[in-house]
């Protein structure tokens, strides 16, 4: 809700103020210190985990030391124009210029300033994406990306009230946010005074009546992200008279492992694998990327599809956590014919083998299959082949606050509120107006670039 300035009450004020604590709110909460502003982040839950724990933690970034140590050519350029590209035009260029500008120093800045190990990811190409520049942890989880973040908040001495769910922002008639007040798990409320807020509250994911309203497409899909994001962001926005846009866009995936939630990653099907459903037939072009596969697989019998792949195709990805998790579970399947696999998973033996000849029979053909994927020149599977029963999921919302390159929060004509500030899944991602154009791993690019950049400017705004 928004209420009257005039009626905050509080003892404290802060010149930056956050909410939320994920990579967007840390970033912010990271750059505005060290721009000299004394900052304090709000944060819902006890432990602040967010969207970014329940990842796999990866970053594109372009021209980055990480890339060129491994003698990969990039520019922000090429992300941008990959961008772009994925997201059919339909986006902010300015933005899309601004986040692969800063992708790279970003990422070093992470890394080299705060402690983030990352490395590259190696072995094959996200989809959209026309060289290496993944970066990601050890063992690419958004626990330890989250870990290092809150690791670094700690190091520059950076106060984070846990258990304070944000509830109302004071603004004037203008719009500007003179407080924000957060209640407590007893029920007690407080306030806190502010010259600059920074929104990192993420999208509206975990509201089902708003995504019913705004993405009925997925609405009834698993939600793979953090539950506490429920759209307060847009809500105060919304109310302050900000632009939206994009609402019916978001992040969907179409390999999150059953019943074990942890999302298979695309390299097994960018490498040559595919996806059938219960009646052992494909049904789409796997490869064109995660998110749009999400509704093709939910609208297969029982909601479910398998990947299928090889010992070749899964080398790439063993070691990433998530992966290693279903594995260790039992959840991947391996038999030495199709025949065997197919009883395993219950489908009929005859139609995935005459699948999988179908396939072969592309990898030798230059020409796209009916769904528009090539397999040109890829080798066909050998045994023992590999499948993993998935379903599709919504990851993160993409719609939200409109906003400008310093990450102001804009009105509909263009002008910026006074002191508001977003980024991350807060804001207007980078998808276009729907679920073809996520971009691989453009959620957390947003959210450290956005945060970053929103972290600074609520930094040079104070007492502006
Ligand atoms: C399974 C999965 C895998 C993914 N893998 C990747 C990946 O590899 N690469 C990638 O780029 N993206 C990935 N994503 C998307 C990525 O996780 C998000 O885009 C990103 O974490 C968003 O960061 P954020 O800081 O905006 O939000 P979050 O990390 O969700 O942080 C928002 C915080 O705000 C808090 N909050 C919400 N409302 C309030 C309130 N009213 N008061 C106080 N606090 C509040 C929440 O508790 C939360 O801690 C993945 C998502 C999922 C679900």
């Amino acid at each position: 809700m928004i209420l009257p300035a005039d009626q905050a009450r509080f003892e404290y004020s802060v010149p930056v103020l956050v909410i939320g604590a994920g990579a967007c709110g840390l970033t912010a909460a990271l750059a505005a210190r060290e721009a000299g502003a004394e900052v304090l982040v709000l944060e819902r839950d006890a432990k602040p985990t967010g969207s970014t724990s329940l990842s796999t933690g990866l970053i594109p970034a372009a021209g980055t030391r990480f890339q060129k140590a491994l003698g990969i050519e990039d520019t922000p350029e090429l992300l941008a124009e990959d961008i772009w590209r994925k997201a059919k035009g339909e986006t902010d260029r300015a933005i899309v210029d601004a986040v692969a500008r800063a992708s790279g120093p970003t990422v070093e800045w992470l890394a080299d300033r705060h402690g983030v190990a990352f490395k590259l990811v190696e072995g094959f190409l996200y989809p959209g994406h026309s060289v290496l520049r993944m970066h990601g942890t050890p063992h690419r989880t958004g626990v330890e990306l989250q870990g290092a973040l809150l690791a670094a908040a700690g190091r520059l001495g950076i106060d984070i009230v846990a258990s304070a769910t944000a509830t109302d922002l004071y603004a004037a008639g203008d719009g500007r946010v003179a407080a924000v007040r957060f209640t407590r798990p007893d029920g007690t409320a407080e306030t806190v005074g502010c010259e600059a807020l920074v929104l990192a509250c993420c999208g509206f994911g975990g509201d089902k009546d708003m995504l019913r309203h705004e993405i009925p497409e997925i609405a009834d899909a698993e939600f793979s992200g953090h539950a506490g994001n429920q759209g307060d962001a847009v809500k105060w926005g919304r109310a302050l008279g900000a632009a939206l846009a994009d609402m019916g866009s978001y992040q969907g995936h179409g390999a999150v492992a059953v019943p074990y939630g942890n999302p298979v990653n695309w390299g097994v099907l960018v490498n040559g694998g595919y996806q059938v459903n219960a009646r052992g037939e494909r049904f789409s072009n796997e490869v064109r990327g995660y998110s749009e596969q999400a509704v093709e697989v939910i609208a297969q019998p029982g909601r479910v599809a398998w990947n299928i792949y090889d010992e070749a195709r899964e080398r790439p990805i063993l070691g990433f956590a998530d992966y290693e998790e279903i594995r260790s579970l039992e959840g991947i399947r391996k038999a030495g014919s199709l025949r065997e696999l197919a009883a395993m998973l219950a489908i009929p033996a005859e139609r995935l083998e005459r699948t999988n000849a179908e396939v072969d029979a592309l990898r030798s053909r230059s020409a796209p299959d009916r769904w528009g994927r090539n397999f040109a020149g890829s080798a066909p599977l050998a045994p023992p082949f590999c499948a993993v029963k998935v379903t599709g999921a919504l990851f993160h919302t993409q719609g939200g606050l409109v906003i400008d390159t310093s990450a102001r929060v804009l009105r509909p004509g263009g002008t910026p509120l006074p002191n508001l500030f977003a980024g991350g899944g807060a804001a207007r991602g980078l998808s276009g107006p729907s679920n073809w154009g996520y971009f691989s791993g453009s959620g957390l690019l947003t959210a450290t670039t956005l945060g970053r950049i929103a972290g600074a400017a609520a930094a040079r705004a104070q007492g502006a």
